[in-house]
């Protein structure tokens, strides 16, 4: 075992000393169309056990990967169409500031609709926008167009950002978006699960939302499978200490 997975294990067994139970979610962004790197993401998924939320972008998406999904695996709505609409010196987001809550929700509103119709009962009422990036403001009319929860990235602001809309967010990204696009290496990696995971237990984060981790499987190379293989492989050997992987139903409270 390497520097970095010492300092992982080593956080989980401070969580295990402390008595406390480590709760993991798993979200994956950008599927739409029958890839072979969305079979084997979702061949992982099945072969570890592991609860995985999936982010489908509506517009994009098609019909046949919905048929190759398990029990256990959720659909989070990925936005609408995943197009930049940032203005000049924004940021990259779908809803750039200009736009009005009022559109903004419309339009996912009706992506909703098209990708409730492919994906059925899988889809979960919960949107995980492209880049992670909505103004704050929309939150009530989301709320009020009937989502239960928003994913973006970072320690959460709050548990509910409006009522009935829970936060859950990732907080650990397996993409070097920056560099290679490939995966960021297992000592950033870890070092972010290690920093959310004590911040948490440090109390200078909520300790109640999960840490998520957030994979791409489109960009994936062959490090960022082996990674997943093996955080599956730790996470199973401490689970007898408490820690789980938990499924997007029970985290954003969708019976
Ligand atoms: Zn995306």
């Amino acid at each position: 075992m390497n520097a970095a997975w010492r300092a992982f294990t080593g956080e989980l067994a401070r969580w295990q000393e402390a008595g406390r139970a480590i709760e993991f979610w798993w979200r994956d962004d950008d599927a739409a169309k029958p890839t072979p790197a969305l079979t084997r993401l979702l061949a992982l998924a099945q072969a570890s056990g592991t609860p995985l939320a999936l982010a489908v972008i509506p517009h994009q998406a098609e019909a046949e990967i919905f048929a190759r999904l398990d029990p256990g695996v959720a659909v989070l709505q990925h936005g609408s169409d995943h197009r930049n609409r940032a203005a000049a010196g924004e940021k990259k987001t779908e809803y750039p500031a200009a736009e009005t809550a009022a559109a903004a929700v419309a339009r996912l509103v009706a992506a909703r609709s098209r990708l409730s119709a492919l994906a059925g009962p899988r889809l979960l009422p919960v949107l995980a926008p492209p880049w992670n990036r909505l103004p704050k403001t929309h939150a009530p009319q989301l709320a009020a167009a009937g989502f239960r929860g928003l994913s973006q990235y970072g320690v959460r602001a709050a548990m509910q950002l409006a009522p009935g809309l829970a936060q859950v967010n990732t907080h650990v990204d397996l993409i070097d978006w920056r560099g290679q696009r490939g995966f960021a290496g297992e000592e950033a990696v870890l070092a972010a699960a290690v920093k959310h995971l004590a911040a948490k237990r440090e109390g200078r984060a909520d300790p109640l939302e999960a840490t998520g981790w957030l994979s791409h499987h489109a960009v994936h190379d062959e490090a960022a499978w082996n990674f997943l293989e093996q955080l599956f492989q730790t996470a199973r050997k401490h689970a007898p200490a408490g820690l789980r992987w938990v499924g997007a139903q029970e985290l954003f409270h969708i019976s």
